[in-house]
């Protein structure tokens, strides 16, 4: 089942690890490191390895921490995160670009729009924010029609697949135990503060791991994980909401022409009702089609939000029906792009806590007796994975 036995060193009572951990995204890989010099620790990841889901679907962006909640867990890991990520990966040669990014104001009715984002910024701490004027802005972008702008000085890009590797590569130098190709399909507190872990295998085959604690790092999935365990997902006896609802973000890529190397950094358009950012976020589940270049310098546009009915498949391949609107506001940003410059690009999913016109909502950290329920790790969680595992690692001390 497990690349090494049953019976690890380390864990404890006849379990065959001290810490199960459930998925190897960013986040599951990141635990993985932070707790592997003091637990045995095994991954159970249903794919062929790490990252094959909304870990390699994404941006790829280093959030700087401006749009969220003061005080959040998603404000306050963004700022912690951001520099951890950086570090990792300069330690490790990772792939990170420190781009910087724009906020753009292209109409000067929206000039007003990037004061409440700079007050936004002030009020979270965020360092290197500041204000620029049109003719700056077009100095360091001149394809992009700017009349003003914030620029970001801490946002970065990273090649998140890499990234991942990386973690992976560390994870496995510390003795993890990694199970890919096994699928969790139950789970039960078996007495004695162990876990039961029912996996189905790579032939089908059902498989069983016993595990001290377990750490829930399944992403989209993370509320199936915690109903197989018996909790209730709605918020009933005290417990936190941890039904997840399913946001798609879709990509289109700058594929040819003078538009795919048109800019440099990340370009974000002022959120449309900045007077009142949680209220765009709420009803968009998002930030709204911006512009992000990736750490080989090409161009994509997006990801747009669509929310999706409960159990609705999640199918990665891209198609082109939102051609005209991504065209539209493309080249609102970048004025020169023409339709046979782009292609449809990758789609993800973003897991939310909230249902669609609610608050977003903030990260879920939450433990209960050796179990630990990571919820609602969509954006920035990239960029928080590192500050997410020292978390998950205080709680298991
Ligand atoms: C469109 C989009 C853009 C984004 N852009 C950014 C960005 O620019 N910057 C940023 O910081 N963040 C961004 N994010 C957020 C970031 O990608 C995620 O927060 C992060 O990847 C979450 O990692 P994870 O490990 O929690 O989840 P995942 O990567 O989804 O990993 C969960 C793993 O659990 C496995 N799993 C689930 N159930 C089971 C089971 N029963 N048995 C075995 N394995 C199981 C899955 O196969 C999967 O591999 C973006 C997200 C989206 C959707």
């Amino acid at each position: 089942m497990t690349e090494r036995s049953a019976g690890t060193a380390g864990a404890p009572d006849g379990n065959d690890a001290a810490v199960a951990i459930v998925g190897a995204g960013v986040v599951g890989l990141a635990v993985a490191c932070a707790l592997a010099p003091s637990h045995s620790v095994a991954v159970i990841e249903r794919h062929e390895g790490p990252a094959r889901e909304t870990s390699s679907h994404n941006s790829g962006v280093i959030h700087a921490g401006i749009f969220y909640a003061a005080g959040s867990l998603k404000h306050r890991l963004c700022l912690e995160g951001n520099r951890a990520l950086y570090d990792w990966c300069e330690a490790r040669g990772v792939m990170v670009r420190r781009s910087g990014k724009l906020i753009v104001a292209i109409e000067p009715s929206e000039v007003d729009g990037l004061e409440v984002v700079l007050a936004q910024a002030r009020a979270n701490a965020v360092p290197g924010v500041s204000r620029l004027s049109g003719a700056q802005a077009r100095a360091i972008e001149p394809a992009v029609p700017a009349v003003a702008a914030l620029h970001s000085q801490s946002t970065g890009v990273v090649d998140a697949f890499g990234y991942a590797r990386s973690l992976e590569a560390a994870a496995r130098e510390a003795g993890v135990l990694f199970a890919y190709r096994h699928e969790l399909t139950g789970v039960e507190r078996a007495g004695g503060g162990t876990f039961r872990l029912a996996l189905r295998g790579p032939d089908g085959a059902p498989a069983e791991l016993r595990a001290a604690a377990l750490v829930n790092c399944a992403g989209l999935r993370a509320h199936e994980v915690a109903a197989a365990l018996g909790y209730s997902l709605d918020g009933a006896e005290g417990l936190p909401v941890l039904r997840q609802r399913v946001n798609r973000g879709r990509y289109y890529d700058v594929v040819s022409g003078p538009s795919a190397r048109a800019v440099t950094r990340p370009i974000y358009p002022v959120p449309a009702h900045s007077g009142d950012l949680p209220a765009q976020l709420r009803s968009a589940g998002g930030l709204g089609v911006h512009i992000t270049v990736d750490t080989d310098g090409a161009v994509h546009l997006g990801p747009d939000t669509e929310w999706l009915p409960e159990g609705a498949p999640l199918d990665y391949r891209a198609d082109d029906s939102r051609r005209a609107a991504f065209l539209a506001a493309g080249q609102r940003l970048l004025p020169s792009l023409r339709d046979e410059e782009i292609a449809p690009g990758q789609v993800g999913y973003r897991p939310k806590l909230q249902r669609p016109g609610e608050e977003p909502a903030d990260f879920l950290v939450w433990a209960d007796r050796g179990y630990i329920h990571l919820g609602g790790i969509e954006s920035p969680g990239l960029t928080c994975s590192l500050p997410l595992a020292r978390m998950v690692a205080e709680l298991l001390r």
